[in-house]
């Protein structure tokens, strides 16, 4: 599938210098989005899932029906102050900015095998983030699934070796 054809390329947004790529059009094509979805849940199959985690917002977009399709748990990895129980967090830094991301502490359970989602890896810091709070609650990454990578960026790098399945390369 050319999943490509279906992004939509903004220039100087969210500020100057960014080419930002826009899921958004591949979504509205349901079609293209259900072949999308089920790329990641044949990769998801091969790895034994226990649990899917994505950070917020588009991490949810990919990782929920994965997780529905496999019938298996989502847990969603959220910015400071959005979830109403105990947490987890962490700093990190983005390609544009500086972040915290918590997860509730019951989120995953030791031992679970967790794939994390999201829709696009650059530098890699938002995963790495979500890879130490799985970590510090005794969870296994088996693997970490986007609908695009910027390869330009090297975010596989900083991600040590966990498994990596990318559907467009930029
Ligand atoms: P990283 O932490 O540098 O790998 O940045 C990845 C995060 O930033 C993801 O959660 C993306 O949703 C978001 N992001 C960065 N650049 C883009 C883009 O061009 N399109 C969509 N999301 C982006």
């Amino acid at each position: 599938m050319d999943y490509k054809k279906h992004i939509t390329v903004v220039e100087d947004w969210p500020i100057e210098g960014i080419r930002f790529k826009d899921i958004t059009t591949l979504m509205q094509n349901g079609g293209v989005f259900k072949q999308a979805i089920k790329d990641i849940v044949d990769y998801a199959k091969d790895l034994n899932v226990d649990v899917i985690a994505g950070p917020e917002a588009r991490g949810f977009i990919v990782g929920c029906p994965v997780a529905y399709e496999l019938e298996i748990g989502f847990v969603p990895v959220r910015k400071e102050g959005k979830l109403p129980r105990e947490v987890v967090r962490v700093d990190y830094g983005l390609e544009y900015g500086k972040d915290v991301l918590t997860m509730h502490k019951d989120a995953i359970k030791p031992g679970q095998r967790v794939l994390i989602t999201d829709d696009l890896l650059a530098t890699g810091g938002t995963i790495e983030a979500t890879i130490k709070l799985i970590e510090e609650l005794g969870g296994i990454v088996v693997g970490a699934a986007f609908f695009i990578e910027l390869t330009e960026l090297n975010g596989r790098e900083k991600l040590g070796g966990v498994d990596i399945k990318t559907l467009m390369q930029y």
